[in-house]
């Protein structure tokens, strides 16, 4: 099957040019999550997963962030989708419908001649909406998003087969006969994800309607192909259009929408995975998770033991053998090479953060079904490392790739003329941070992450307040708020990088402690004002390629440490997906003693989170990549050990 990249597919490039209050609780009333207990009837949950998780989130609208960098970053997702008029989101859609629409059309990849049109504006829009609305609260978000539900709606009666997209249904006969066209159920995935959530978050049920009608006429298409037609067109990217019809499924309970979804399994990749084969070489990255996700779906909705194989293995494979010291994974867009294959893979579009999205999305599902911390290692890694630092704080615009070869930049979209899937992930990412930090099983807490935020748990009386300045701060404090005691056990993570570590209940010091990648349980009747103290110290350590010992990154803690050089111009940091292969500055070897490997660096006794080299060739400062925003940097280094 012929694989076109994205960019081909652009034919007006040129247009580019161009702290909430808490709301009351009601619980019971609206929907949660899907992959929780998806839908309530009568205040009774309903359930139709096969497979429970062994620990589960909170529904995020009893999560709120405090003061930080995930605040920042979610302030920033915020105003950027406040920026975005409803008129301009759906002038394309409008217009495929033979509707009038006098709004000015939006550019990148919702130019009204992008063949991905409508995949941010009637997809990703909703969903980071409804994200947004169950994270902070914002009634204007949602009221604007209600909106763009009702225009749409309208589109879709117009057409009336259930069809609903701002590109005409030829699209799909192009696909059908295998002719060249990008990736119609890609989008037709966004916008059903899109609806799905603005229902389930949202409790919007002209969405749900909406979304019903799209996956009948998804049905009809589908049900026209033969098995090996259908595998056919699945060779053209489809998103995750599976894991759509599965929560279709879950929150309907029509047995129907998982016989659809399972029109969308392509053997050709899940076999191998099944058998436990590393068949990823060749592969378009970002085309493929969103396929393991569903599996991943599936297996809960229908406890088939084969899908969690393969979304078990595949993970293992992505994580341990083709993911760089961010946690990303990709280069050009694709897994390239062999297993562990990773030093020949730098370049300026290493690392695509539709692929950190999307990996973080399944480690939720794996770190549910088992509770391993080591998922949460893996989830903390690529939150702290490639999705903080990917958007602007300045305006909310986002990343496309995250460059991992020494010596380039960061580059942004801009606002009304990019576009990118990695905008749309993007806006999803800032608008759900609240969704991991905490999850729970029947009688225990579970504290993933170290972020400034308060959950509340109605159903126990209580709640947590965590305060922390993490990762200026190596620790963080909990605080127990509530009516009455109550017992539980409460369990921290202990990361994988940590170094000693300790802690203290209410000023006392534990004995006991937990071994990193683990998680520390305290169980004990717990009362209102009760403090936890957990304290994290940090190191230096060497995240080295697994192919290649003498190319090396340097972490503090969970921290990926950039050599910061050159300020860039605003217009090299804007509207590219990438730096410009070839502009990359000459950056220093390292000379480095092979018995103590991060003995070229110190600490800045003046400066947070600061590093200087002592002993190289020039001198150079080292700080999070999380934090490098207009400036050329280096993650990796080429490293000449000596002995002494
Ligand atoms: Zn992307």
């Amino acid at each position: 099957m012929t694989q076109f990249s994205r960019r081909d597919f652009m034919t007006s490039a040129a247009v580019a040019a161009g702290a909430a209050l808490l709301p009351p609780l009601a619980l019971g009333t609206s929907p949660q999550d899907p992959v929780v207990n998806t839908t309530f009837k009568d205040d009774q949950p309903i359930s139709r997963e096969k497979v429970a998780w062994k620990v589960r989130p909170f529904p995020m609208k009893q999560v709120r962030l405090g003061e930080g960098a995930c605040k920042v970053a979610m302030e920033a997702d915020r105003q950027y989708l406040h920026a975005l008029p409803p008129d301009r989101l759906l002038h394309t859609f409008r217009i495929n419908a033979g509707l009038s629409s006098s709004a000015q059309p939006l550019g990148g990849w919702e130019a009204p001649d992008c063949e991905l049109r409508g995949h941010y504006a009637g997809g990703h829009y909703l969903s980071a909406c409804a994200l947004m609305y169950a994270s902070t609260g914002d009634e204007d978000l949602k009221n604007n998003a209600t909106k763009v539900v009702a225009e749409l709606g309208k589109c879709q009666a117009v057409v009336k087969s259930g069809y609903l997209s701002a590109f005409p249904v030829e699209f799909f006969d192009r696909l059908r006969e295998r002719q060249r066209v990008w990736a119609p159920f890609y989008t037709i995935h966004k916008i059903m994800a899109g609806l799905l959530d603005m229902y389930v978050y949202c409790g919007n049920q002209q969405a749900l309607d909406m979304v019903e009608k799209m996956a009948g006429w998804t049905a009809g298409y589908t049900g026209s192909l033969s098995y090996e037609h259908m595998q056919r067109v699945l060779g053209t990217e489809f998103g995750g259009m599976g894991e759509a019809l599965c929560n279709l499924y879950a929150v309907t309970g029509k047995d129907y929408y998982l016989e659809v979804a399972q029109r969308f399994d392509k053997k050709q990749f899940f076999d191998p995975l099944a058998a436990h084969r590393d068949e990823l070489k060749g592969l378009h990255v970002n085309t493929h998770i969103p396929q393991v996700i569903a599996a991943a779906r599936y297996y809960e909705l229908t406890g088939e033991r084969r899908y969690r194989d393969i979304a078990e293995y595949f993970w293992e494979e992505v994580v341990s053998e083709r993911s760089y010291c961010t946690g990303g994974t990709s280069n050009g867009e694709s897994w390239n090479t062999d297993p562990g294959k990773l030093s020949t893979e730098l370049g300026p579009s290493t690392t695509e953060c539709c692929c950190a999205y999307n990996m973080m999305k399944l480690t939720r599902h794996l770190f549910g079904w088992s509770a391993d911390a080591r998922f949460m290692d893996y989830y903390e890694r690529t939150l702290l490392n490639h999705r903080l630092g990917t958007i602007n704080p300045e305006d909310g615009t986002m990343m496309y790739y995250l460059p991992l070869a020494s010596g380039y930049w960061k580059t942004f979209g801009k606002p009304f003329d990019s576009l990118w899937c990695c905008t749309g992930t993007g806006s999803e990412e800032y608008a759900k941070l609240t969704d991991t930090i905490y999850f729970h099983d029947d009688d225990s807490l579970f504290v993933n992450l170290y972020i400034d935020s308060q959950v509340q748990w109605p159903e126990k009386g209580l709640g947590v307040r965590q305060e922390t300045r993490f990762p200026e701060e190596r620790g963080t404090t909990l605080t127990i708020v509530g009516k009455s005691p109550t017992q539980l056990s409460i369990n921290l993570r202990i990361p994988y990088w940590v170094e000693g570590g300790s802690v203290k209940i209410n000023g006392a010091a534990l004995p006991a402690f937990a071994s990193p990648g683990s998680y520390l349980t305290l169980n004990r009747v717990w009362k209102p004002g009760d403090k936890i103290e957990l304290s994290l110290p940090m190191a230096l350590h060497i995240d080295a390629m697994p192919d290649d010992e003498t190319i090396q990154a340097v972490m503090y803690g969970p921290l990926v440490l950039a050599g910061r050089f050159e300020e860039v111009t605003r217009d090299m940091s804007y509207g590219d997906y990438e730096p410009k292969a070839g502009d990359q500055r000459k950056v220093p070897e390292i000379s480095a003693n092979s018995a103590k490997p991060t003995a070229w660096i110190e600490p800045d006794a003046t400066r947070p989170l600061t590093f200087q080299a002592v002993g190289q060739s020039q001198p150079l400062t080292l700080i999070p990549l999380n934090r490098v925003i207009h400036e050329r940097y280096a993650v990796y280094w080429k490293v000449n050990s000596r002995s002494v």
